[in-house]
């Protein structure tokens, strides 16, 4: 009947008869997508540490690169499949961490287009997937839902201030139709969902170039260049280390609540603060330069992750001053430039 909802419900999938045995209990089988990348592959090093976890990684190398993968290649539990998720996939799956998305705004600008298909058909595709495997799905969604924010810090209520036809709407408009699947299949398909609004999170295997905030500064320092503070240099930032991240998605996905719920550090930063927190942790000679900005430059960042800690008894550990030093040591290593020891 009109204006009627429509709640389907149907049988769940068919498990294989070892599935149910009271005496084998089966690996979980996980499928990362987007695990090649930054955050993905931290998670992959995660799940695996756990010997009942099986894990299946598509990715199509945009960003991310089988290096951060290498040493669980060959491992019996460990799976890599070149694929675009824009294309239907058929794995048989437990769990679906939905995270191939390119990040940075230099990468999701490259190809807007192509980033509108990876987050609408991307996750149409792994929601079909999870709908029809009976596999739970976390997205990865972002902050960027929040635009720029009039709310703040912001919490998972707030519906966000973003402009819907401008550079940076392939990625942000794209997560929000992101959401919005996953709860429209959540709400007609009963498909058990999590999502996560991450926020700015860093630390080793971020791509050198990929033009974000704290990459660049560390690898300018270390190149003794100047920072690119773009201006005003006001605006501000909260910075999570990527362990902490890979923590709380893991303990979205575990737990009992869909979300949307804000993962990330609440100590809020402006560029210029950070920009002197590397300069001294690096190189105190390094000159600063105040640079051009790009548009809808979001002025203010910071979560609200009081649902965090209630719900998932979730709060970061590790500080931006904790953080960088590690961040620092994996790049110096990947650009071959060691630290001066004074003695
Ligand atoms: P990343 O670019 O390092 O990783 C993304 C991965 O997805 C890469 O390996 C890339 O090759 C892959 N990918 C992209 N398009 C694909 C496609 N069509 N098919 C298959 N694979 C594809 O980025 P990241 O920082 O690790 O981000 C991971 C997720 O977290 C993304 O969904 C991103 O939107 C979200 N997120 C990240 C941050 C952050 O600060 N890093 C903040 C908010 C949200
Ligand atoms: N899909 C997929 N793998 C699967 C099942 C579905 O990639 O195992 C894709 C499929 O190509 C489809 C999308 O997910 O385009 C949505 O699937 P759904 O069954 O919800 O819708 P339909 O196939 O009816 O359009
Ligand atoms: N930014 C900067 N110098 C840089 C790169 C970025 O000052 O070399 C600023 C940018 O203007 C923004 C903030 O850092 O205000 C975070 O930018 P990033 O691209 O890292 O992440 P996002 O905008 O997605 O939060």
């Amino acid at each position: 009947a009109n204006g009627e909802q429509h709640t389907i419900t149907r049988p769940p999938p068919t498990p294989s008869p070892l599935r149910f045995s009271k005496f084998f209990q089966p690996n979980l089988r996980i499928l990362v997508t987007g695990g090649a990348g930054f955050i993905g592959s931290h998670l992959v090093d995660k799940l695996m540490e756990n010997e009942k976890n099986e894990v299946i990684v598509v990715d199509n190398y945009f960003t991310g690169s089988k290096d951060n993968l290498k040493k669980w290649i060959g491992h019996p539990r460990f799976e890599l499949i070149r694929h675009d998720v824009t294309e239907k996939l058929l794995v048989e799956v437990d769990q679906i961490y939905h995270l191939a998305c390119p990040a940075s705004p230099i990468f999701y600008k490259y190809n807007p287009v192509k980033t509108i298909k990876t987050n609408v058909i991307g996750t149409l595709n792994m929601l079909g997937l999870a709908k029809r495997v009976g596999a739970r799905i976390l997205l990865t969604s972002t902050s960027e839902v929040y635009g720029d924010p009039l709310e703040h810090p912001q919490k998972e209520e707030y519906w966000g201030n973003v402009n819907p036809i401008g550079v940076r709407s392939c990625y942000d408009e794209g997560k929000r139709v992101a959401e919005t699947l996953m709860f429209d299949y959540h709400r007609q398909h009963g498909i058990e969902i999590r999502i996560a609004r991450i926020f700015n999170t860093y630390g080793p295997r971020m791509n050198i170039d990929d033009g974000r905030v704290v990459s660049n500064f560390i690898a300018q320092a270390i190149r003794g260049e100047p920072l690119t503070v773009q201006s005003p240099g006001t605006q501000t930032r909260s910075f999570c280390y990527v362990s902490d991240m890979v923590d709380g998605l893991i303990r979205l996905m575990e737990g009992e609540h869909t979300g949307p719920i804000n993962i990330g550090n609440p100590g809020e930063f402006t560029m210029m603060e950070l920009a002197e927190a590397v300069k001294e942790l690096i190189d105190p000679a390094v000159p600063v330069k105040i640079v051009e900005n790009t548009p809808d430059d979001p002025r203010q960042r910071k979560p609200n992750i009081t649902k965090a800690k209630e719900l998932l008894g979730w709060e970061p550990k590790i500080t931006l001053r904790e953080g960088l030093p590690l961040m620092e040591d994996d790049f110096r290593q990947r650009l071959g430039v060691p630290k001066k020891h004074i003695n």
